[in-house]
């Protein structure tokens, strides 16, 4: 069936094929056809697809009761995924607040640090700094954080417009400073930000540990984290980490905070949290945060179907998962493999000019110089093409052009956390197949 005959509509018209099932790392259409799930969908995949023992956990809670609206009932399966995800993040971080996706947990923790201020007498602290480019997600308050403007732009007079702070793509720098120097350098960028909007208008800075779609699984030099919690601290600001898409052991630990050590006052999840088998999201901060507001009356807050018995079952079998099959570690090792293999690609094509990432969260980068990093002419359509061409041969990868927003085609490789050795070089053949193919079109 083609769109036309489709009463739903998608974002664009949509040519993709109806899915019929999935099965660990690989997915099935209705043909037949297989493909391997290399972006976890939209890195949410992150156990495979259709885990039996998740299944069942949920069907065992399905057969009991589905929803219980939270102001009439507690529920078990809530209350055991907030003490299991208080156990598995760092210390201190131990009061949970439950959403059912990325948006609505970057809304929360700023509206969660907006109410705390007040508890604090700070009524003034309202700006929230984000980084450009960024992504925090598409409602109005997480996408007035985003900095990407092709998705600002219509919108952007319904928005305040919040500070925003140069990201540390350090890769794109030109500089002799060592890599040290770089992150601090850019951890300074904020300083001044922040001096500049005003130190007590400033309530947070909002960052991803490690970039998703807005900057292609960019990593900042490691000065970079330290700095910018002392800077946060120096100021109080709060620092609220958005870990959609890197919680729940994409990067190889739990959070991704944990690489640098680094406990962020408010932490949102949500994608491999759920891992597909539930829409669920969550926020996760300290006692000394949560308790004053619920002291002067209550968060102020709360989406309709969040924290619903049947979401927080998978969620909480999502994480026994995550932890009774090795899967954080197993995405630290393969994540080394997965690092070499398209390292080795940047020495067969000449038009990669970037591979970067941590753990199953990776990409490469397309440019048409690697001496000054200039992008791919934008009329190759490159981040299109090579997607279609992977697609065509049973390889879904996600795609993005950014640098932001101007230009720049970035490639997500982030299979589900399950993936082996051997299905990494799977993935790897038609990976090489697919870039033969457009560098043989495009005549690179
Ligand atoms: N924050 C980050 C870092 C994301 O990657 C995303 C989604 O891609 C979001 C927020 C928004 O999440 P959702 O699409 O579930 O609302």
């Amino acid at each position: 069936m083609t769109d036309e005959a489709s009463h739903l509509f998608y974002q664009t018209r949509n040519p993709r094929p109806f899915l019929e099932r999935g099965e660990g790392i690989y997915l099935f259409d209705e043909s037949g056809k297989r493909y391997i799930d290399g972006s976890s969908g939209a890195m949410v995949s992150n156990i495979g697809h259709s885990n039996p023992r998740v299944l069942a956990k949920m069907k065992a809670q399905m057969d009991k009761a589905t929803f219980g609206y939270r102001l009439h009932f507690r529920t078990h399966p809530s209350e055991d995924l907030a003490a299991k995800t208080a156990a598995m993040t760092p210390e201190g971080l131990d009061r949970v607040f439950f959403v059912s996706g990325g948006s609505e947990a970057v809304e929360s923790a700023v509206k969660l640090a907006r109410q705390y201020a007040l508890t604090q007498g700070q009524g003034s602290r309202y700006k929230v700094i984000s980084r450009f480019p960024s992504y925090h997600g598409c409602t109005f308050g997480a996408l007035d954080l985003t900095g990407y403007d092709p998705l600002r732009e219509p919108f952007a007079p319904m928005m305040e417009g919040m500070p925003k702070v140069a990201a540390p793509a350090t890769y794109l720098d030109r500089d002799n400073l060592s890599e040290d120097e770089r992150g601090l350098k850019y951890a300074e960028l904020l300083r001044d930000r922040i001096i500049e909007a005003g130190p007590d208008t400033v309530l947070a800075f909002v960052m991803e540990p490690v970039g998703g779609a807005s900057t292609g699984a960019l990593v900042a030099p490691d000065s970079y984290y330290g700095r910018v919690r002392e800077i946060c601290d120096e100021f109080g600001v709060l620092l609220i980490y958005d870990e959609v898409m890197t919680g729940a052991g994409r990067t190889g630990k739990f959070l991704a905070a944990e690489h640098w050590g680094i406990t962020p006052d408010i932490v949102a999840m949500s994608k491999g949290f759920g891992a597909g088998y539930a829409p669920l999201g969550a926020i996760v901060a300290p006692a000394r945060i949560v308790e004053p507001v619920l002291d002067a009356g209550g968060f102020l807050h709360g989406f309709t179907y969040a924290g619903n018995p049947l979401a927080c079952s998978a969620g909480l079998a999502v994480l026994e998962e995550l932890e009774e099959q090795g899967l954080i570690e197993n995405a630290a090792r393969m994540g080394d493999v997965l690092m070499d293999e398209l390292r080795g690609l940047m020495e067969r094509y000449p038009f990669i000019g970037d591979v970067r990432g941590k753990g199953l969260l990776t990409a490469f980068e397309f440019v048409a110089d690697r001496s000054t990093m200039e992008p791919l002419a934008p009329k190759l359509n490159a981040y299109d093409r090579l997607v279609e061409l992977a697609y065509e041969r049973g390889l879904i990868i996600y795609s993005r052009r950014t640098r932001g927003g101007t230009a720049g085609d970035h490639f997500l490789i982030a299979p589900p956390l399950i993936i082996t050795r051997e299905q990494i070089g799977e993935m790897m053949a038609i990976l090489h197949d697919a870039l033969d193919a457009f560098a043989e079109e495009v005549g690179l």
